[in-house]
């Protein structure tokens, strides 16, 4: 069996998922949040993709070649590829259907439609349990980003960050510079954008920014565009 370090500073996640625009949906929430990402759109591939760098797959059940109860009991046989994390993300939510994935060696069952942050969290347990380790913070002006443990310090003070001001801070964080239309921050936070509105947006930075303290300054509003994380600000008064 090939080794793998344990330390990495990339986690690998293969998504099988036939329906392209679910997949990528999925692969671009979390390569957002930093997960280096795959994509197989049937059984075969999904075979064919999984190896032993791979950290996690999330695996559809109903999908074209080889279902995914079938693609689990095969990766389960290979020693390259035996302990995989493996999710099963499904329409199918018979009981039947959820104790088959599991006995086949699926480490976790979540049925659709689900929410981006449901999935996360999963992913991230699953991730624990497997004891792969991810290693990412990231520093920026006195603030630092726990990404994989949802939360965010400013000269050591815990922010007290909900999951959705964690998302867009870190979005804005990872493109300095770059004004963000509030539509595409929708784009990055939600799966169905229907539900909210751009105003979301701005009520979700308003309470972001109250919470960021000292650090809010760095976040501008661009007039007539939205938003923009500037590290270039600089201010004389003292926070
Ligand atoms: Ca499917």
């Amino acid at each position: 069996m090939v080794q793998k370090s344990k330390e990495k500073y990339e986690t690998n996640i293969l998504i099988v998922e036939d329906e392209e625009d679910i997949a990528e949906v999925i692969a671009h929430f979390l390569g957002e949040i930093g997960y280096n990402i795959d994509i197989a759109y049937d059984g075969q591939q999904a075979l064919k993709k999984a190896h032993p760098w791979t950290d996690l797959i999330l695996l559809d059940v109903m999908l074209p070649k080889l279902d995914g109860f079938e693609v689990c009991q095969r990766l389960r046989s290979k020693s390259e590829t035996e302990e995989i994390p493996i999710i099963f993300l499904t329409a199918k939510g018979e009981d039947e259907d959820h104790v088959r994935g599991l006995l086949l060696g699926g480490d976790d069952y979540l049925i659709k439609p689900v929410a981006m942050d449901v999935i996360l969290a999963r992913i991230q347990a699953a991730l624990r349990r497997a004891h792969i380790r991810e290693v990412e913070t990231i520093n920026v002006m006195g603030l630092t980003l726990f990404v994989n443990e949802f939360r965010a310090e400013y000269r050591g003070r815990d922010l007290g960050l909900t999951l959705t001001e964690l998302e867009l801070l870190s979005y804005l964080i990872r493109h300095p510079r770059q004004a963000y239309r509030r539509e595409e921050l929708l784009d990055v936070l939600w799966t169905d954008s229907k539900m909210v509105t751009q105003r979301t947006v701005d009520t979700h930075m308003k309470n972001l920014r109250e919470k960021l303290g000292g650090f809010a300054k760095y976040i501008e509003t661009v007039w007539g565009v939205g938003y923009c994380f500037n590290d270039t600000v600089s201010y004389e008064e003292e926070d």
